[in-house]
């Protein structure tokens, strides 16, 4: 394999050159197939080159790539649209990631105390264990002290509770307070759901203290746990919600849905991307959404959820020794491991399965949305060989 002499070495890779896919199937240039759990970090929600989405790309390539947003996009007036038929919001602004999503969305929150008179209210309130990101604005919002270490002044703005702390909370809110920003289920920080109850106590705060509610639903959203956002299963809606990653199902895009009253101080000239929303990110992600919309396709994730959850505490069950427990929801879930989790995905990528590691020593299973119960019961043979190899492996040197 050749040397990455040229590329910042910000990742430690497997070596593995991927060459290409089908459905929830990955195959290196030696053309052996590896079951993918990881979506490209719940990216590629409709698995590898799926027919739709390569047409709708295809189809877009021989007509129109970029304007800029000086110019109307037709695919974005559709898109928006279509979001905000399915959700709380009534504006989109879109972006390239998830990050500038994240970033749009804090704007939007000062900015609409700064235009009700209120240009004291800056702060965002987030939590222990959060990922927004890797902006500085963002890894601020995270705060992650391995993120932040080494780039300079943490950026101002941002205070950090303990997760799941109500009284820490309470206290945190003061006169400069803009938002709380939160991620219905904490997805790097390992796979931690906020339970419903909490989504609506925090709506019912905000309410009380005049802030918004911005949910972060890059990881959770675009149907996900089995609804178009996680959030729905509590019914208490944001004022500004992120979305990116599954959104262009491998196409970089995201967005910042809002209410009109939250996106009000948004106006002409105060904000804006060059590429973010293009023509081609919006013919992809318009056709996300035909799929991810179209009748029975958020009740079958529900039922893939229910099969993971299953073998996922099957898996638990048989191997104590290595595992510990499982959580998350729908095709988001992972289990914390009782020896480093970065060997337990070694030893299931030797046995060709693709998971991804998440805080508090979790690997996360993400598949493509469209997986069935044939293709995730295939994925837990090959698990359950990794871990019985790997419990072999550690009696024999032990
Ligand atoms: C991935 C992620 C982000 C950052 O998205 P990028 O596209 O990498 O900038 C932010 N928040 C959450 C919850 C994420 O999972």
């Amino acid at each position: 394999m050749q040397d990455q002499r040229h590329i910042f070495a910000t990742y430690a890779q497997p070596e593995i050159e991927f060459e290409r896919g089908e459905g929830v199937r990955l195959f290196d240039v030696t053309g052996a197939d590896y079951i993918d759990c990881t979506s490209g970090i719940a990216v590629n929600a409709l698995g590898h080159a799926h027919p739709h989405l390569v047409d709708a790309l295809r189809e877009q390539a021989g007509k129109l790539w970029h304007t800029s947003n000086i110019f109307r996009i037709k695919g974005q007036d559709r898109l928006a649209d279509r979001l905000c038929e399915a959700t709380f919001a009534d504006r989109v602004f879109f972006t390239n990631s998830g990050a500038e999503a994240v970033e749009c969305a804090i704007k939007t929150a000062r900015r609409y105390h700064y235009s009700k008179g209120h240009p004291e209210r800056i702060n965002i309130i987030t939590f222990e264990g959060a990922f927004h990101g890797r902006t500085l604005a963002t890894i601020a919002a995270g705060g992650q002290a391995k993120y932040l270490e080494g780039f300079g002044p943490k950026t101002a703005g941002f205070v950090q509770v303990p997760f799941g702390d109500h009284d820490a909370l309470k206290a945190a809110i003061d006169e400069e307070t803009a938002a709380i920003l939160v991620e219905p289920i904490q997805g790097e920080g390992g796979i931690r759901p906020v339970p419903p109850q909490c989504l609506r106590g925090l709506r019912e705060l905000c309410d009380e203290k005049g802030i918004l509610l911005i949910y972060d639903e890059i990881q959770t959203g675009m149907g996900r746990t089995g609804k178009l956002f996680a959030h729905e299963w509590s019914g208490a809606s944001p004022d500004i919600l992120a979305a990116a990653k599954g959104l262009g199902g491998g196409f970089p895009v995201g967005a910042c849905l809002a209410t009109q009253d939250a996106a009000s101080g948004m106006t002409v000239g105060t904000h804006g991307t060059t590429f973010g929303g293009n023509p081609l990110a919006m013919a992809v992600a318009n056709a996300v959404l035909d799929i991810v919309l179209a009748e029975g396709f958020l009740d079958h994730v529900r039922e893939m959820g229910k099969v993971l959850r299953q073998q996922l505490a099957g898996l638990v069950d048989s191997y104590p020794d290595l595992l510990e427990a499982a959580r998350g929801d729908g095709l988001l879930q992972g289990i914390k491991v009782r020896v480093p989790n970065t060997e337990v995905i070694a030893a299931l990528r030797s046995e060709r399965l693709l998971a991804v590691g998440a805080g508090d020593n979790v690997i996360r299973f993400a598949p493509p949305l469209i997986i069935t119960a044939e293709e995730l019961r295939e994925a837990f043979e090959r698990a359950d060989k990794a871990l019985s190899k790997m419990r072999d492996r550690l009696k024999g040197a032990a």
